[in-house]
């Protein structure tokens, strides 16, 4: 555990609070990932920022362009929104498979992104849906897209106490899908995990976007196979070439979960099966 955990009531005090406190320190939100760390001893902060009270981290909102998920949002609160299951199909999609229904009630998706996992389920389905990810310092606000700010694992381009303040979906109709291979149908760390979000018309794809997890160091967009599909029928050797292609985009490992080369055969298989859903 840190020496200190300090809690601040907004962002205003928030940015007060950080000069005085120590360097080594950390932002603290559903503590999923963070407390685990700490009590396996991989996680050695001085300093713990309680950011679960912040009022401008929390909500689903929705404005004409787009809907805005607060970085404080619960994993199981994404599925109770309306404008989330209307919006974000792919994302709602996630959340069954995400964890178990205790875990959903405590951990966030900022969390989940700041976490930087290849696994990470909230993040592989918020990249399909072509959300930007909205950053505030002290000094300033950025705005980039998701798929860009992950490094490796753990590794983010964030900086020093920059603060993940939320996620903006544009608001494009589109279907969405979200398969996820683990060692048991739910509650596991995914061996393969693969996002659709499709705009269709006329059984046709409009635009695509396919993201997939755990099979890279980074939870991945998958550029060449998105844009391979956009203008297409998408009929049976469609898929079946679409699914061809995915599986040289990604470059799994074998590690305890799994092996590379049935990791990269899965996205193959979960790719087809997430646009046959859509079909
Ligand atoms: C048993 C178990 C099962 C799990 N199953 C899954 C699963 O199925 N799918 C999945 O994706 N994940 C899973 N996880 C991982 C974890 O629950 C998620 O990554 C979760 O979303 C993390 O959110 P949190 O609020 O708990 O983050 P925390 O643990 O509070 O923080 C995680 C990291 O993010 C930083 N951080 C938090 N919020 C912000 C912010 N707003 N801005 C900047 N930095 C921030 C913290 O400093 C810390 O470094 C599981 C974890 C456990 C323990």
């Amino acid at each position: 555990m840190p020496d200190i955990i300090v809690k601040p009531p907004n962002l205003k005090e928030l940015w007060k609070l950080l000069p005085g406190l120590p360097s080594a320190r950390r932002y603290l939100a559903g503590g999923t990932d963070i407390v685990t760390a700490d009590n396996a001893g991989a996680e050695h902060s001085e300093c713990w920022i309680d950011i679960s009270g912040i009022p401008e981290l929390l909500g689903i909102k929705e404005t004409a362009g787009s809907v805005f998920i607060g970085s404080g949002v619960k994993i199981a609160e994404i599925a109770a929104s309306k404008a989330a299951r209307r919006w974000c199909p792919a994302l709602t999609a996630a959340i069954p498979h995400f964890a178990s229904p205790s875990l959903r009630n405590m951990a966030t998706l900022g969390g989940n992104a700041a976490n930087a996992s290849p696994c990470a389920d909230g993040v592989c389905a918020l990249i399909s849906e072509g959300a930007y990810v909205l950053l505030a310092t002290k000094g300033g606000r950025r705005r980039l897209p998701l798929k860009d700010i992950f490094l490796g694992p753990k590794r983010t381009t964030l900086k020093k106490d920059e603060l993940i303040t939320g996620f903006e979906v544009p608001k494009r109709p589109h279907a969405g899908a979200y398969l996820k291979l683990g060692p048991r149908s739910y509650f596991g760390i995914s061996k393969a995990a693969v996002a659709v979000a499709a705009e269709l018309s006329g059984g046709a794809v409009k635009k695509a976007r396919v993201a997939l997890g755990s099979v890279a160091p980074v939870p991945l967009y998958a550029a060449k196979t998105s844009a391979w599909l956009a203008g297409r029928k998408l009929s049976a050797p469609v898929i079946e070439e679409a699914c061809e292609l995915v599986k040289t985009e990604v470059s799994p490992i074998t590690d305890t979960r799994s092996e590379a080369a049935y990791r990269r055969e899965m996205c193959g298989v979960l790719l087809g099966r997430a646009l046959n859903s859509l079909r």
